[in-house]
């Protein structure tokens, strides 16, 4: 398999990275500890042909590939994590789910708006009672004349607090089969936004109430039996968390390079320490196997949507990996990198939500599980036996 970068490939990287590197650097702390989503960067991003890439010319996007994508948000990262959200919800997000299965009415309607930066879409699957049993969500939509109305509620949803449109799964009768999803823009009535909380990576989420929410059919995206097909779109999303956490490992670990490099304690530069090097040996073979993994997870998805046991390794690999850089980086970086004036702890936390967000490292490992060996491994508990006695 060849990873190397076609000429063009390299070219729209080493824009990106210039850009990022120039425009973005020298406030990546203070939008980092910002409130709300970064509209700025949006808007600037959305100029640059940074948004829709991985959605088709015919559908409105720029027409480029996953990998055009990947190199995008990491080239950002690594610079500034936060503008890297940015890259994710114009090309990773509910947006590229929304954009695979969205018909040309839908289309027109939000997709220019998103594609501009003005607008941001957030998805809704988790619930109160349905985390990472995601099947078992209660949402309901029930067909009323030529509407759906809507009952239900959803939590911990990344933008939902800054979001104009959502994509929310649905439930339309019983079982897996019976889930698909809908688009239900703020201020529908019904429809009610809950006060925001904060993540401890800086990120604000708000409950979503539905209560009676009218809406029309023409806001179904997929009905009753999308659930498989939303999860596969939705394992764009899982390699853009996975490209975002190998990326701001990296940046913790580049900063703690620099550090150990000029930090002198007992009269050498702490780089000369072997317990350090060993550190950094560590990092650095975790992070470059991720982002092979990662690459091959892409460069197999190019033409199409990523396999689910493809991106379960690489959302692993980069997960940890990026998790594990941050926090040898924090280390290693002392006083410095625990300081909020640091990027390093802000790496730290960006790189520990993503071990939870989009099918946590354990339910990961049960996915992997079962490619291993080819088999499902129900994790509900079993039936009770039936004897001919009872
Ligand atoms: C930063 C962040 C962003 C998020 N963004 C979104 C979003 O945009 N939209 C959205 O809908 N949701 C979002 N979520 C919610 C996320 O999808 C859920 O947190 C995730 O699915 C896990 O569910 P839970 O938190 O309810 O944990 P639970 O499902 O209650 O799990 C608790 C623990 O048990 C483990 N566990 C559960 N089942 C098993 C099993 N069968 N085998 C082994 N271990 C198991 C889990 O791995 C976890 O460690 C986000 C979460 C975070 C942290």
């Amino acid at each position: 398999m060849d990873f190397d970068l076609t000429t063009d490939q390299q070219m729209f990287y080493d824009m990106v990275r210039r850009f990022a590197e120039k425009e973005l650097a020298a406030n990546a702390v203070e939008r980092a500890h910002a409130d709300g989503y970064p509209w700025d960067v949006a808007e600037k991003f959305a100029e640059m042909g940074l948004l829709g890439i991985t959605i088709a010319e015919n559908r409105g996007g720029i027409g480029g590939s996953l990998t055009d994508a990947i190199l995008a948000i990491q080239a950002v990262a690594e610079f500034c994590p936060r503008s890297a959200d940015v890259v994710q919800a114009g090309n990773f997000g509910a947006i590229r789910t929304f954009a695979e299965y969205a018909d040309d009415e839908q289309l027109a309607r939000f997709l220019p708006d998103l594609l501009a930066g003005r607008a941001v879409m957030s998805v809704g699957m988790s619930e109160p009672d349905a985390g990472s049993s995601v099947t078992e969500l209660k949402t309901m939509a029930v067909a009323d004349g030529d509407d759906f109305l809507v009952n239900g509620s959803k939590v911990y949803g990344t933008n939902s607090a800054e979001a104009d449109v959502f994509l929310i799964y649905l439930r339309f009768g019983p079982g897996t089969d019976g889930i698909g999803s809908a688009l239900i823009e703020k201020g529908t009535p019904g429809f009610e936004i809950g006060p925001s909380y904060r993540y401890m990576n800086g990120e604000d989420w708000a409950p979503l109430y539905f209560q009676d929410c009218r809406i029309p059919k023409a806001n179904i995206l997929l009905g009753a039996g999308g659930f498989k097909r939303q999860i596969s779109g939705f394992n764009i999303e899982r390699l853009g968390n996975a490209a975002r956490a190998v990326a701001v490992g990296r940046k913790a670990f580049i900063e703690a390079c620099e550090h150990a490099k000029t930090r002198r304690q007992f009269g050498r530069d702490i780089c000369e320490f072997q317990g350090l090097q060993w550190k950094f040996a560590e990092m650095h073979m975790r992070l470059e196997a991720a982002q092979l993994l990662l690459m091959r997870a892409v460069t197999k998805a190019d033409s199409g949507l990523p396999s689910a046991q493809d991106t379960a390794l690489a959302k692993l690999a980069c997960n940890e990996a990026g998790f594990y850089a941050a926090n040898e980086a924090l280390q290693i970086m002392g006083a410095q990198g625990f300081s909020e004036d640091n990027i390093v702890q802000y790496c730290l936390r960006r790189t520990r939500g993503w071990m939870i967000a989009g099918g946590s490292s354990e339910i990961l490992k049960n996915r992997i599980a079962e490619g291993i060996f080819e088999r499902r491994f129900s994790q509900r508990p079993p039936r009770p036996q039936t004897t001919k006695d009872s």
